[in-house]
């Protein structure tokens, strides 16, 4: 349920009614903006008397919703969240970043060789996976500790903040300095990592499951919000479809309709949605088109010999092509908007 206030509500009247409300078990979460105060109530609404709270003096409507997911909704919290990435770099709210990066860290040449070109090409954000879940368990299955150790020398030396993915809550302990944890489509809906990852303190990249829908990728994001961490950026990979060709089908619509239902930033990875290198760069530029908050892109320095998607890993100089396209997309989208 949603309770908007008139403008300027009376402060002793909005604390009568918010701990009136607290009082019958509700999580009472406001959202202020500069027009608009609007209460979200999370928790069971039924003793709520809907007609009660409409006729108070400081409340304009009252609306009960029906989605399940409440702290992810747009309904509850109409601006934008934007999430503080490291200094100077945040995501959402017309804030736009490009994470890019290997697919796994393998060397520390290659991971500080990838991570030099493509901050020059204007990465703000590097990534690149230490714990890599592979469909083969022969496959290369990521350099797990000393990974994330090659990224943080990486980070230390190129001042990038980094991004890596998580499997199983007993990794966490690693991840004390990465600044974004990712959570791979494969555990999206690994509820008790999710729950973990609530209770952490860290931005969440959250990929969209290979075969699951809009509804299912915000629950996920309630989980972890649900436990206290509400800096969440959704990530649309590609679904499954019948589609063979490409590796996944992307699904560009998520980003208007991910941005309608849900204030969270929107991030499109066109590597893992198209497995195939040269389709990224205009898959990228579409994404950007559609308006989404960041993109994330693998790039490798020697794509052929690479441990894991080489396939779809761009090389540095493709990326830096596609960075000026997209350089010049975002200005013609916001030129738009404006
Ligand atoms: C990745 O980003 O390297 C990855 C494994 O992605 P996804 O979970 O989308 O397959
Ligand atoms: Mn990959």
């Amino acid at each position: 349920m949603i309770v908007v206030l008139k403008e300027n509500p009376n402060p002793r009247q909005l604390e009568n009614l918010i701990q009136w409300l607290k009082s019958l078990n509700l999580d009472v979460h406001i959202s202020s903006g500069s027009q608009q105060t609007v209460l979200g109530l999370v928790g069971d609404t039924t003793s709520v008397d809907i007609d009660l709270v409409r006729a108070l003096d400081i409340v304009a409507d009252v609306k009960r919703i029906q989605e399940p997911y409440k702290k992810a909704n747009r309904r509850f919290h109409p601006q934008d969240t934007i999430i503080q990435i490291a200094e100077g770099i945040s995501i959402g709210g017309g804030n736009f970043q490009m994470i890019a990066g290997p697919c796994s860290v393998e060397s520390p040449e290659q991971i500080c060789e990838v991570a030099k070109a493509v901050k020059a090409s204007g990465a703000s954000i590097l990534r690149g996976g230490a714990f890599k879940p592979r469909t083969s368990p022969y496959a290369f299955q990521g350099m797990h500790a000393e990974g994330i150790k090659l990224l943080l020398e990486a980070k230390a030396e190129t001042g990038m903040p980094i991004i890596t993915e998580i499997m199983d809550i007993g990794q966490l302990e690693l991840f004390g300095e990465v600044d974004i944890i990712q959570v791979g489509a494969r555990n999206m809906q690994n509820f008790e990592l999710l729950k973990h990852l609530g209770r952490t303190g860290k931005p969440i990249l959250l990929k969209r499951g290979l075969a699951n829908t809009y509804q299912e990728l915000l629950m996920s994001a309630e989980y972890i919000m649900s436990g206290g961490n509400e800096q969440i950026i959704l990530c649309e990979r590609g679904i499954r479809t019948f589609e063979t060709f490409t590796r996944n089908t992307l699904d560009i619509a998520a980003v208007p309709v991910l941005k309608e239902l849900s204030h969270l930033p929107v991030v499109i990875d066109p590597s893992h949605a198209l497995g195939i290198a040269r389709f990224v760069p205009t898959m990228a530029v579409a994404a950007v088109a559609a308006g989404c908050d960041g993109l994330m892109i693998e790039v490798h320095n020697d794509p052929p010999h690479a441990k894991c998607d080489g396939p779809q890993s761009i090389r540095p100089e493709a990326f830096d092509v596609l960075a000026k396209r997209v350089k010049a997309m975002r200005q013609l989208v916001t030129s738009l908007e404006g």
